[in-house]
């Protein structure tokens, strides 16, 4: 695996060297209203490789100070993913197991004249905000006195007034040229319950007041975030100064990760799982984490991605191909390679006794002799793929079945096509052909050069499968769609679901197993798979394959 190397490392690497710091702590700190997607995987992969390259710790922190979407079963969600990605926290904290302490700390900033309550408005407020260019105004509450805003606050956290009623903001400035400078607000009120606080709280912490005492208080080094907090650094630093804290915390930004045709919005996400367009947030065309997995990523093959793609404190775009490449570079010489074939057509071998069911050697990896070797099934009724045959040779660059030309069934024998049987519209549903005992695999035949190589099935052994094969759920953007609403640009295509075979040996087959089909590309074992109806998704194709 690829060492993590960026310019975090370096600062945390001055850090340690000049004594700032013992040690190096961070934090992934995701707020539980949603699935973890690939986005959240830079940020938990930078955090936690990081801290390991220094011996470090790394913590899961639940940002659960907006009760209003979050919930037990992203909590859980989230543990999981975590797990299995590979990671192991060194703690799992919730940010409102502070609340206490928070609230603590506001009162201090009261006492000290830092914050106030405030009566106006959202609206008031933000139109009282002024703007880039204009200084905002002062608001007609500023000036209340300390034991006014001690008596108020109180009032506020024992639920006397009504959500928007009352606010707590910080006294900064209204001038100040950083608009979040501009008396931001710390406590806001909502009488919602909170799935770890239940009613206790009527009053939430906003994120930029809560988060970085929350570092300090778990000593936390360097805190990293996204680059949109870049602006947000300067009152981090003044809350963790005002409030007296001891542990000193950092903030760092660094980059957002996009992937081509991927949205990665938690908004968006839940819109499409609320709307039914998937399944659910595992959906296989999801990129949430759990989606990822479901489709057949696999750990490795998303850190390797992660940590290919680099960090820097640019927001960056990357194609989603390169994750299928670092799936088929984890996977390539691990997986067996069994066959299946997903959009069959039966061939029937005219000279092959009827009746007769023969098993031959057939390795389970042809690039990783480790792994073995299987029997697969051979007989007079075998299934082919449907793009392997065509009637007439078109041309010398065709390399499959045709009539009256001869390919070899991979691990089995030459054959050749002889006559097709058709439906009322013309379309061949079953090709007769013939087969020559003598060039049986193995036996050392070293005759004629057959017309390419195809895989089969044999049809009295094969199981009736399902392959789920995806497409991006979005279209990509043109000109024309860009200004649609993205419901709109979903790609109808994203799902398609074909009906075929697989050979008997995956009848055992259990969700998230991984393979490679021969000649068309990696899967993995879908959870809705049984013994009777084997269903697997389609992870991505084999780069060196031909299209399907
Ligand atoms: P979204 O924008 O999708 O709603 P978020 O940033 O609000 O995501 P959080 O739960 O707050 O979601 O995220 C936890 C951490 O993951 C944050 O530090 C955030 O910066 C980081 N993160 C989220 N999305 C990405 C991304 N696409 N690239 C890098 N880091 C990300
Ligand atoms: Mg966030």
């Amino acid at each position: 695996m690829a060492e993590i190397n960026n310019f975090i490392k370096t600062i945390m690497q001055n850090d340690l060297d000049s004594g700032r710091v013992k040690e190096i702590i961070t934090r992934f700190p995701p707020e539980p209203n949603a699935y973890l997607h690939i986005g959240h995987a830079r940020a938990i992969i930078t955090n936690f490789e990081l801290a390991k390259a220094f011996n470090g710790k790394t913590n899961l922190r639940f940002d659960d100070t907006n009760p209003a979407k979050e919930d037990q079963e992203f909590v859980d969600g989230i543990i999981n993913d975590l797990a299995w990605l590979g990671y192991k926290p060194d703690k799992i904290l919730y940010g409102s197991d502070y609340f206490e302490k928070t609230y603590e700390k506001a009162i201090l900033l009261i006492k000290k004249g830092l914050a106030y309550v405030d009566d106006l408005s959202q609206e008031e407020m933000s139109k009282y905000r002024g703007t880039l260019t204009e200084p905002g105004i002062n608001s007609p509450y500023r000036n209340r006195t300390v034991e006014e805003n001690l008596e108020l606050f109180a009032q506020m956290r024992a639920g006397k007034f009504a959500e928007g009623e009352k606010t707590l903001r910080a006294k900064i400035d209204m001038a100040h040229p950083n608009i979040n400078m501009r008396d931001p607000a710390m406590y806001r009120i909502l009488h919602i319950k909170h799935h770890r606080q239940g009613n206790k709280w009527c009053i939430y912490p906003m994120y930029d007041f809560a988060h970085p005492l929350q570092d300090s208080f778990e000593g936390v080094t360097h805190s990293l975030c996204s680059l949109e907090y870049d602006n947000h650094r300067i009152l981090y630093d003044w809350f963790i100064e005002k409030c007296e804290m001891e542990h000193v915390p950092h903030q760092y930004e660094f980059g957002r990760l996009n992937i081509t045709n991927t949205i990665m919005s938690k908004r968006y996400l839940r819109a499409l799982v609320d709307a039914k367009k998937v399944s659910g947030y595992d959906d296989p065309r999801m990129p949430t984490l759990c989606g990822l997995r479901r489709r057949g990523f696999t750990p490795d093959s998303i850190r390797n991605f992660i940590l290919a793609t680099g960090l820097s404190r640019v927001n960056s775009t990357v194609d989603s191909e390169q994750l299928d490449e670092e799936l088929r570079n984890d996977l390539k010489l691990k997986t067996l390679r069994p066959n299946a074939v997903i959009n069959p057509l039966k061939v029937i071998i005219d000279n092959y006794p009827s009746g007769q069911v023969e098993y031959l050697s057939c390795p389970n990896n042809a690039e990783n002799p480790e792994l073995g070797e299987r029997k697969i099934a051979f007989s007079k009724e075998v299934y082919i793929e449907k793009d392997d045959f065509i009637e007439q040779k078109p041309n010398k660059k065709w390399k499959r079945l045709a009539l009256g030309v001869e390919v070899r069934l991979m691990h089995a024998y030459f054959i050749t096509a002889t006559s097709v049987e058709k439906d009322a519209n013309g379309n061949v549903i079953l090709v007769h052909a013939t087969y020559d005992p003598s060039t049986k695999s193995g036996s050392g035949f070293d005759g004629r050069k057959p017309n390419g190589n195809i895989h089969f099935v044999e049809a009295t052994t094969a199981i009736p499968t399902e392959f789920r094969l995806f497409e991006p759920l979005m279209v990509d953007e043109t000109e024309e769609n860009k200004d649609l609403d993205f419901m709109q640009r979903l790609n109808p295509n994203s799902l398609s679901i074909h009906n075929g075979y697989a050979e008997e040996s995956l009848k055992n087959t259990k969700p998230l197993d991984h393979y490679q089909f021969i000649r068309n590309g990696y899967y993995t074992t879908d959870i809705d798979s049984t013994s009777d109806k084997l269903v697997f998704n389609r992870t991505c194709g084999l780069k060196s394959s031909f299209k399907l």
